[in-house]
């Protein structure tokens, strides 16, 4: 990332000129670079607009160890590789967010946040997810104060502390994990009887059972605090009815994701999901030009490397469009 974003004093000229730019790419992550990669091996001039966050949800994943061909890296490392690699091939940054499109027209219309309009022959959409909140009191008023989505970017705040994070998925534990150097005592509150992280990630709570507790069916209902700190939270167990308080000094969510889709629900269909919708075993949508990749239509895997993967099909379809 390093090297990328050395990049930031480049403004890509296509943002200023008039022609429309062949292929341009909504958002950064695996999705949107692996993408990238297949334009500009194509020789097809292709334009990432980075978005706020350069190199998605994957910059903060501590430890990745289903990259295809790589043991364990960290997401910053493996998205470092993918800038360089890209760069190296010619692909263009603007690093600025796309603040409204109209594909109602050709060429395509992108109305960026700073640095001008950009006209495109093709898109394709990587804008990714973001993490889902529960929207409980005390939530917003504790946020980033107490009640946090990284555990990566937080966990030293929180040495020799109590901690709890809701959500039992693969996200769940991985937030453990990176917890578990610090943290006093984790404690995962899980509404379901069960887990839904796979297996050999479960078996990795295991190794500590002394520093770990996962709750089962029992929901946070309110963060509590004395108006600068997190103190405890209210839980209740759905099965009992019966509700506690559970002092802790964090909360950290790990209860999925919500797509990226709020610029495009004027122009392409959504599901109820607000995920959105592909014609069937392609990247496409339902206008000719415009392409999606990644998690931003994932409902189901959200796995970086299925990610990438549709990146490269959304190219591949996006090339043959071109042509
Ligand atoms: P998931 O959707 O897999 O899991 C979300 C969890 O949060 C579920 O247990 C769900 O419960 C729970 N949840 C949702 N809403 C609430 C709520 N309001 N209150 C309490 N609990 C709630 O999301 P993840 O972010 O964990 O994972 C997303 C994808 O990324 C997955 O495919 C996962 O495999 C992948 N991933 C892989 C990693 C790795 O391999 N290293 C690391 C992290 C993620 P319920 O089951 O009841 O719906």
């Amino acid at each position: 990332m390093k090297k990328a974003l050395s990049l930031l004093v480049f403004v890509s000229f296509f943002a200023f000129c008039d022609q429309p730019v062949p292929l341009v790419i909504i958002g950064s992550g695996p999705a949107g670079l692996s993408a990238a990669l297949y334009g500009a091996r194509a020789k097809v001039k292709t334009l990432v607009i980075t978005g706020s966050e350069p190199g998605g949800q994957l910059m903060g994943s501590g430890e990745v160890e289903n990259w295809p061909g790589i043991q364990r890296k960290s997401g910053a490392e493996i998205m470092d590789g993918l800038f360089e690699q890209t760069e190296s091939l010619g692909v263009e940054f603007l690093y600025d967010s796309i603040e409204s499109v109209d594909f109602s027209q050709t060429p395509f219309m992108l109305k960026t946040l700073e640095s001008g309009s950009i006209k495109a022959q093709a898109v394709i959409i990587a804008t990714g997810s973001h993490p889902r909140k529960l929207h409980i009191p005390g939530e917003s008023l504790y946020w980033g104060s107490g009640v946090s989505s990284c555990a990566v970017c937080d966990c030293f705040l929180y040495e020799g502390k109590k901690v709890a994070i809701v959500g039992g998925g693969d996200s769940a534990v991985e937030e453990a994990l990176h917890l578990m150097p610090y943290a006093k005592k984790i404690t995962i509150f899980v509404r379901k009887p069960h887990m839904r992280a796979a297996a050999c990630m479960q078996d990795k709570l295991l190794l500590y059972p002394d520093k770990v507790e996962v709750v089962y069916t029992t929901e946070v209902q309110e963060v509590l605090g004395d108006g600068t700190v997190v103190t405890g939270l209210r839980v209740k167990n759905n099965r009992t009815q019966q509700e506690s308080v559970f002092p802790v000094d964090g909360l950290f969510l790990a209860i999925g994701h919500l797509p990226c889709t709020e610029l495009f629900k004027k122009h392409l269909d959504l599901a109820s999901d607000q995920y959105i919708c592909l014609t069937q075993r392609t990247q496409s949508t339902q206008i000719p030009g415009i392409f999606v990749a990644g998690d931003v239509a994932d409902n189901r895997f959200r796995q970086a490397g299925v990610a990438a993967g549709t990146g490269i099909q959304a190219a591949l379809e996006a090339l043959e469009f071109l042509r």
